[in-house]
C-alpha cells in the first residue's frame, strides 16, 4: 500500500516535465492527501500548485529544493512548511538564482570548447523562463542530436569530472537551513545517498546539517532500495532527526520515480510533517 504523502516532487518552474497544477492533479490521481511541491531554488510554482490543491481537496505545504554548498561539494536540502514571501528565504534563492545564471554561462562556455556551441540559448529555452540547471542542458543535447537520452548528457558532458562539470558556489548549508528556519519552515536533508560520499563523509555531512538547525532527513525516496533504505534510516537515527518521505518526480517517463508510489517511513522514525500544519491530520488514516 502506497503512503498518501509525497514531499519532493518538481515542475516546470525548474526542471520538471509538468505544469504544478498538472503535479498535483497527477498527485491526486495517484491518492497523495500531503504534497510538496519543491523546486530547485524557487518558489514560482507554489501560486498556481496552491490553487490546484484546493480544487482538489489535497493539503499542498509550501517548499523548495536548496541547492547549498558543503565542503566545497553540492548538497540539496528541501524546505517545507516556510512563509515564501519571507525575507530571508528570498534572500537565499536570488543568490542561488543568480549562481544558476553565472554557472550556465560557465557550463556553455565548455560545451562550446567540447564543440557544442550555441547551448546557452538552447538550455534558456528548455527552461522557459525558470531558472537554467543542467537537465535544460541535458534536454537541449537530446534535442539537438548530441545524446540519446538525459542521462547520457549526464554521462558524457554535465557530470562529475567531464567536459562541462563546473564547481557551482550556492549559499553555504548554514545560511541555507537558516533562511528555511528563520522563514517558518524545516529543512529537510534531502536524497543522504545519492551525493556519491562515502560512508564518513555522508555521516559528517549529517551532523553537519543537524548541527546547522536541520530536522529532518529523507528516510524514503523514489527509486531507493533496501540498503539504501536502512542507511537513510541509521542517519535519522544516530543524528536525531524527523523522516520525510519523497518520490523526487520530475517526468512521467521517469517511472522510478512516479508521484505517490512512497512506502511509510520506518516505525522508528518520527514523521516530518508531526511539524507541519494539518499535514499530520491530512495525512493520517481514515
Ligand atoms: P542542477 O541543480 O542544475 O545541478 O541539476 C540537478 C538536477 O539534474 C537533479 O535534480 C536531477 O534532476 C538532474 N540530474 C542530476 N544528475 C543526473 C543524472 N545522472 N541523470 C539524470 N538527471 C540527473
Ligand atoms: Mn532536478
Ligand atoms: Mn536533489
Ligand atoms: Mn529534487
Amino acid at each position: 500500500m502506497h503512503y498518501p504523502v509525497d514531499l519532493h516532487t518538481h515542475s516546470t518552474c525548474s526542471d520538471g516535465r509538468l505544469a504544478p497544477a498538472a503535479v498535483v492533479a497527477r498527485a491526486a490521481a495517484n491518492g497523495v492527501r500531503v504534497l510538496a511541491l519543491t523546486d530547485h531554488d524557487t518558489v514560482d510554482g507554489l501560486a498556481e500548485a496552491g490553487a490546484a490543491a484546493r480544487a482538489e481537496g489535497l493539503t499542498l505545504v509550501a517548499g523548495t529544493e536548496l541547492s547549498v554548498t558543503w565542503a566545497r561539494r553540492t548538497l540539496h536540502v528541501v524546505g517545507l512548511g516556510f512563509d515564501p514571501g519571507a525575507p530571508a528565504l528570498t534572500r537565499a534563492l536570488a543568490a542561488n538564482a543568480a549562481e544558476r545564471e553565472r554557472r550556465a554561462e560557465r557550463i556553455a562556455h565548455h560545451l562550446d570548447r567540447a564543440g557544442i556551441s550555441g547551448a546557452l540559448d538552447g538550455a534558456r529555452d528548455e527552461a522557459d523562463g525558470g531558472v537554467p540547471g543542467r537537465m535544460h542542458f541535458a534536454r537541449h543535447l537530446v534535442a539537438r542530436g548530441a545524446v540519446r537520452r538525459p542521462a547520457d548528457a549526464f554521462r558524457r558532458y554535465l557530470g562529475r569530472g567531464r567536459p562541462a562539470a563546473v564547481g557551482s558556489h550556492w549559499v553555504s548549508l548554514e545560511a541555507g537551513v537558516a533562511a528555511i528556519r528563520d522563514s517558518g519552515g524545516v529543512a529537510v536533508f534531502a536524497h543522504p545517498l545519492r551525493y556519491g560520499l562515502t560512508r564518513s563523509q555522508c555521516r559528517q555531512a549529517t551532523a553537519a546539517f543537524a548541527a546547522a538547525g536541520g530536522g529532518a532527513v529523507e528516510v524514503v525516496c523514489g527509486g531507493d532500495g533496501p540498503g539504501d533504505r536502512s542507511a537513510s534510516r541509521a542517519l535519522a537515527r544516530a543524528h536525531g532527526l524527523l523522516g520525510s518521505v519523497g518520490s523526487d518526480f520530475h517526468d512521467p517517463d521517469f517511472r522510478w520515480r512516479e508521484i505517490g508510489r512512497l512506502d511509510p517511513p520506518p516505525v522508528d522514525v518520527s514523521p516530518v510533517w508531526a511539524m507541519l500544519p494539518g499535514a499530520a491530520e491530512a495525512a493520517a488514516p481514515g
